[in-house]
């Protein structure tokens, strides 16, 4: 008995000790995982720390992750307010301005009207024109309310069936040269056509000034000759659209049409 018990009282010791280096080598693996993931999340922290200096001092680096995503994230906020300028929107044979939308309205004379924030730089414009002895240039059609449009395009198509085109051509035709009602630019006030609306314009001192100066009063040359692809429209020395000097400026730098550039934008 005496034997008997102090065999238990061993055993019992035993399994105390087997117990206590268990729970404390569960102890010892837990702690140095908290050690572990801690750390983790300090690195992820500082990576992120170095990230947002770098892109506050401009520095880029490839190998710092999530650089590129913020970078873009920036961007785009900018290129966001850009996008929703009222500058830059953008009427064309695929997008067609909100029937609602009712530009604010100034006449330049008893017969036209422009934008009203747009239309003190048509005239400087065009009375900087005048001061270097340019005279022979006239703002033939600006502003255009969408009804006028339809008829604009019903008294073309029936020209062209005169001149002995089918319907099919005649409506193609039109289609090239004026824009449906509300996916024209003179629907928002911001597209001026000088003098006869022909090629003829482009012989125009008028127009070389244009091609270099339009810029400085915010406007550019909408539909030049090899941006046919993009904008749908044949080229048009006569029609000009205010965005105002610093998009302006930047389009031509670049050499994008306005599709071109809304696009450039939007990536970027
Ligand atoms: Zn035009």
């Amino acid at each position: 008995m005496v034997e008997n018990k102090e065999l238990q009282q061993k055993r019992s010791n035993k399994i105390i000790f087997v117990y206590r280096i268990v729970v404390s080598i569960i102890m010892l693996v837990s702690i140095i995982l908290v050690y572990i993931l801690n750390h983790l999340g300090e690195s992820k922290e500082v990576d992120a720390m170095i990230t947002q200096n770098n892109l506050l001092n401009g520095i880029s680096d490839s190998n710092i992750m999530d650089n590129s995503i913020s970078a873009e994230h920036i961007t785009s906020e900018e290129s966001l307010k850009k996008l929703s300028d009222w500058r830059l929107m953008l009427v064309n044979y695929e997008n067609e301005m909100p029937k609602d939308y009712i530009p604010p309205l100034s006449n330049i004379d008893e017969a036209r009207q422009f934008d009203s924030r747009a239309i003190d730089s048509l005239i400087q414009m065009m009375l900087d024109m005048n001061a270097v002895g340019i005279n022979h240039v006239w703002a033939q059609s600006t502003y255009r309310n969408p009804e006028k449009q339809k008829h604009l395009i019903e008294e073309s198509i029936q020209e062209y069936l005169e001149q002995g085109k089918t319907m099919e051509e005649a409506e193609t035709l039109t289609a090239r040269s004026i824009g449906e009602p509300y996916k024209s630019e003179h629907n928002l006030g911001l597209a001026v056509d000088f003098n006869d609306v022909d090629y003829a314009f482009e012989k125009e001192k008028a127009f070389t000034w244009l091609v270099e100066n339009a810029e400085n009063y915010g406007f550019i040359l909408r539909y030049p000759a090899d941006k046919e692809d993009i904008t749908k429209i044949k080229y048009e020395p006569w029609h000009w659209r205010y965005v105002g000097p610093e998009y302006a400026k930047e389009m031509n730098d670049l050499g994008l049409c306005l599709e071109e550039y809304i696009e450039y934008l939007k990536n970027n």
